[in-house]
């Protein structure tokens, strides 16, 4: 019998297997590397802009309520302001008017009247002027000392309303000049009865338009702020910025006083100006005594803008932080890209390579080392699975004398097709068929017996005769082949790897002893085929 090496050891074979289900494993931890820094880097992204855009709409917000707080605090204060300074006027007329009415207007005492009225004019700073008229409109008595020629105010639109309307209480009129000082002035003014009830004449009393935005100049607003004090018609009485009454502006059609004023004494709102086409947030107040209205507004942009720079800056900050982010991102990235694609390239050079070393490169088949790896692998199934495994080994017959005929070249191509008849013998995916050196082939055949084993070996056997290649030199005149048959059970028996190829290469030497173009096995019968071939 011809001695045989046991197969290789397989570690190396089996190093090579692990090697590559490592470099398999790290190429897909270097994929999940990639997609988690990307998801990192978004989520980082997203976070940041998450916490900016959280920060700066707070800021809006806290921007927005304090304006609030401000133009509700300057509403009150002017609204407060004006009240005071109407309702002085008020109690004094009126105190003025029971005096000259007890007197009746022929009998007063001019002198000390006057004397009265420029007494109060000057403790009371808002009064430019008291006056008191006649039926006809003659001036009749006055604190200024100067009389204007022309003076008779029968024309001005507050005496006529009280001539022509008999009510009592104090009426607050448009803006006007003064015919004394030519200054802007608000009228109050009432009403002179006669004991009959019939019209006497006017007591006015003039407020200086200067006297409110003196008061108004002090707070501290934007560019763009405005205080306003109106009728409740509408007519603008005083506004700072200052607009001339000769403008003649109105608020009427204003949103706050179409929309806000008719359901509420007092709010906020958010609107564009009517007057300049400013968009300011105003606090109004109706004032209860009177039929005034306070409107106080800061310019939307006056807390806007700053809010606006700010964001500005911040997202300006944060989006060179971004793009740096983005720049080391993509840097570690295309480094990891880099990485991936490389650890591919070595995979799939590593298969080529693993791939070559399992390949004979003559026939195609397996190689020697490919059966090594299989036939430990499948033994070892056999053994878990308690199925039998078999092992065909084959060699040509006569092929030294094949080849001095022929040549090597002949020979390789003769290899060849016995080679191909071979696999195509083969039924099975999971038969394996390899060239184990020279002339020799092997097929080993997992879960088979030994009696389907020979049928496979007969058949492999009548397809190389039947490549019918010729070889004078063989008894037969044709290429035939010999093969020895083994078979085993890992749990019923003591089979092992290398003692099937020593059981089956034994079989082998028995069949070529036996005369060739046979196979053999443990059954003892020597399988002898006729050949048909002359
Ligand atoms: P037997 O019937 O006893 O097997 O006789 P044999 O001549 O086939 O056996 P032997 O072992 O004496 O010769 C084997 C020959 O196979 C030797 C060598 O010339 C030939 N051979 C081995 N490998 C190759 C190969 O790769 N190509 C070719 N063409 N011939 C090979
Ligand atoms: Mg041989
Ligand atoms: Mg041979």
């Amino acid at each position: 019998m011809r001695e045989r090496k046991p197969p290789g050891c397989p570690s190396d074979a089996v190093s090579s297997a692990v090697s590559s289900e490592g470099l398999a494993i790290q190429w897909r931890s270097s994929t999940a590397v990639f997609r988690l820094t990307l998801s990192f880097m978004l989520l980082m992204v997203m976070a940041f802009l998450a916490v900016e855009g959280w920060r700066s709409w707070r800021d809006y917000r806290h921007a927005y309520s304090s304006a609030q707080d401000s133009v509700r605090n300057l509403a009150q204060a002017t609204a407060q302001h004006a009240e005071d300074a109407v309702r002085q006027v008020d109690v004094l007329t009126a105190e003025l008017r029971e005096r000259v009415e007890g007197d009746g207007l022929n009998n007063i005492d001019i002198p000390r009247i006057r004397a009265l009225l420029d007494q109060q004019t000057k403790i009371m700073p808002q009064l430019q002027g008291l006056f008191i008229y006649a039926a006809n409109g003659d001036w009749v008595v006055t604190n200024q000392y100067i009389t204007p020629e022309t003076a008779n105010n029968a024309d001005r639109e507050y005496f006529n309303f009280h001539r022509t309307h008999p009510g009592r209480e104090i009426r607050i009129g448009g803006v006007v000049r003064s015919r004394s000082s030519r200054e802007l002035v608000i009228p109050v003014s009432r009403r002179l009865d006669n004991p009959d009830g019939s019209f006497a004449g006017v007591l006015l009393g003039t407020i200086r338009v200067s006297y409110f935005l003196d008061y108004y100049g002090d707070f501290k607003i934007d560019d763009k702020g405005a205080l306003v004090l109106a009728m409740r018609s509408g007519d603008v009485l005083v506004r700072r910025p200052f607009i001339s009454p000769a403008t003649d502006q109105s608020l009427a059609q204003s949103e706050i006083f179409t929309r806000y004023l008719p359901s509420s004494n007092e709010g906020i709102a958010l609107v564009k100006a009517v007057i300049d086409g400013t968009e300011r947030l105003y606090a109004y107040r109706a004032l209860e005594s009177y039929p005034l209205v306070v409107e106080a507004g800061l310019s939307r942009e006056s807390f806007v803008g700053p809010w606006r720079h700010d964001l500005l800056k911040t997202g300006l900050v944060l989006l060179v932080l971004i793009a740096g982010l983005s720049g080391f991102g993509a840097l570690v990235l295309a480094q990891l890209r880099a990485r991936i694609a490389l650890e591919k390239q070595i995979r799939v050079a590593h298969q080529a390579v693993q791939d070559m070393a399992l390949t004979d490169s003559l026939t195609g088949l397996g190689n020697r080392r490919k059966l090594d790896i299989a036939l430990v692998q499948e033994v070892e199934r056999a053994r878990r699975q308690g199925s039998s495994i078999a092992l065909i080994m084959l060699d040509v017959d006569y092929f030294k004398r094949f080849n001095d005929r022929y040549g090597h070249p002949a020979g390789d191509d003769c290899l060849r097709n016995v080679a191909s008849a071979i696999q195509q013998a083969l039924k099975r995916p999971a038969d394996l068929a390899v060239r184990y050196g020279g002339e020799e082939f092997t097929i080993l055949l997992p879960e088979t017996n030994v009696s389907g084993a020979g049928q496979l070996a007969e058949e492999i056997l009548q397809a190389i005769r039947d490549l019918n290649i010729e070889h004078p030199d063989h008894p037969l005149g044709i290429v035939t082949a010999s093969a020895g048959v083994t078979s085993g059970t890992p749990t019923k028996d003591a089979t092992t790897p290398a003692g099937m190829i020593k059981s089956a290469d034994a079989f082998l030497y028995a069949a070529k002893n036996s005369g060739r173009n046979q196979w053999a096995s443990e059954l003892a019968s020597l399988n002898v085929s006729p050949v048909s071939h002359v």
